[in-house]
């Protein structure tokens, strides 16, 4: 087949902790990562030409090489030369359902659904664990976003363990439209503020991985005890967001006045999330913050916690 159409889910953070640095430059983190059913949906054909172009009308999505679908793209291309001279280039039609710049992981899911389409359009044979050496030559999030699900992100957040499935849950994403928090930005400010407190051996980093996955929320998460998961989320880069976005704080005060399973930051924000038992509560909440936010530029979505990652439709 010369064309396919893939779901590319985002994601939120349960749990984000910042270990120390890496000798690499990036940070240890330990996270629990958890997609949502909220995707972009991708449109990849193969072009006849000798290029790689990417489609998409939203405003904030870059259409040069900048775009991470692109990147993904161009690394096949890489790759595989053989084939691609064969095959020629590659068309992109994204549609954006994930906000831009949210802390979703928006950019990091539309690559791993190009991996997915070009594997299958050029009838590659991939395995999954070759796909996800790919994605992480490409960034972070973006092996966990091949398979999503719950999962214990470590390392960049490359290394991945599945711990459970939470897709009974709902959840309710908040962002100002005009708010985006750069991810470098986040992680540089934390480092500036926090980096006395980091632990530089790796007999530590195991510790406290070690921590975290024999921890409350992972044991929580494997019960399927929502309320003590809700109390259980935690982001360290809300120490450097909230005070620096009002907006993002804001946002999470009145999450925390009202009935919720739990509140957080998702990722380096600017989206704030809550956890719900059911839609209709949901629905309920987001109506009910919407109106005690009172500005339109704050928007909400309603979804649902998700066991999968990126899906050919
Ligand atoms: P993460 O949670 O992984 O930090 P994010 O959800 O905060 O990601 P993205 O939506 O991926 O952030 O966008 C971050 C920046 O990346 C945007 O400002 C945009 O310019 C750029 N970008 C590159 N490729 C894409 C893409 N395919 N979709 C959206 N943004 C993209």
């Amino acid at each position: 087949m010369q064309s396919y159409s893939l779901l590319a889910p985002g994601k939120i953070n349960l749990y984000l902790e910042i270990i120390g640095d890496r000798p690499d430059g990036f940070h240890e983190l330990v996270m629990i990562l958890q997609s949502i059913e909220l995707a972009d949906r991708i449109d990849i054909k193969a072009s006849g030409t000798q290029k790689i172009t990417i489609y998409c009308d939203h405003p904030q999505v870059p259409l040069d090489e900048t775009n991470l679908a692109y990147k993904a793209a161009l690394l096949m291309c890489e790759v595989f030369p053989d084939v691609y001279a064969n095959y020629g280039g590659i068309d992109l039609r994204i549609t954006k359902n994930l906000p831009v710049a949210a802390g979703l992981a928006g950019g990091s899911a539309d690559a791993a659904a190009v991996l997915v389409g070009v594997n299958l359009m050029w009838n590659l044979g991939l395995t999954q664990l070759e796909l996800q050496e790919l994605a992480a030559k490409l960034g972070s999030d973006i092996p966990f976003c091949l398979n999503g699900g719950t999962v214990i992100a470590t390392g960049r957040g490359e290394k991945l363990d599945e711990i459970g499935c939470l897709d009974n849950l709902w959840v309710v994403l908040a962002k100002s439209k005009t708010t985006g928090v750069s991810t470098p930005w986040a992680y540089q400010t934390y480092r500036q503020q926090y980096s006395d407190s980091y632990i530089t051996d790796p007999d530590g980093f195991r510790h406290r991985r070690d921590r975290v996955s024999t921890g409350a929320l992972v044991q929580a998460i494997a019960a399927k005890d929502s309320s003590k998961i809700g109390g259980l989320l935690y982001n360290d880069l809300e120490k450097v967001v909230l005070p620096n976005y009002p907006q993002v704080e804001q946002l999470k005060t009145e999450f925390s006045s009202i009935e919720t399973l739990g509140t957080m930051m998702s990722g380096s924000g600017p989206t704030v999330f809550a956890l719900f038992e059911t839609k209709e509560q949901a629905d309920e909440v987001a109506k009910q913050v919407k109106i005690s936010i009172g500005d339109p530029d704050v928007e909400f979505w309603v979804t649902k916690l998700a066991s999968n990652g990126i899906q050919v439709i």
